[in-house]
């Protein structure tokens, strides 16, 4: 990925385009990230609506998964996960 310089960028650090935010892998930036087990997963989607990222996958009020791109790998899923030991743990990148 090519870094802008600051006269590249808008200024007052004005967004020019609606969500841009998707196009940002912040998914790079993780040191750990979330390891999902399904068969351990209750589907009540608490990880979905803690998580500050538009990270874990739903379809039809089912967790699918984890987006890389995006999870910054914050542990927030995992805390919040009734199901931590069975259905979402943190590991090292
Ligand atoms: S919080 Fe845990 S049990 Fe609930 S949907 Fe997410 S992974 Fe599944
Ligand atoms: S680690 Fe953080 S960013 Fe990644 S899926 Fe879990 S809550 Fe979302």
């Amino acid at each position: 990925m090519s870094l802008k310089g600051y006269k590249d960028l808008p200024e007052g650090g004005v967004i020019p385009e609606r969500g841009n935010s998707v196009l940002y892998k912040t998914g790079e930036w993780r040191s750990m990230k979330p390891v999902y087990y399904p068969e351990g997963c209750v589907h009540c989607l608490l990880c979905w609506a803690f998580c500050p990222e538009p990270a874990i996958k739903v379809e039809n009020g089912r967790m699918l998964g984890i987006d890389y791109d995006h999870c910054k790998g914050c542990g927030i899923c995992a805390r919040e996960c009734p199901r931590k030991e069975k259905a979402l743990q943190m590991v090292r990148e």
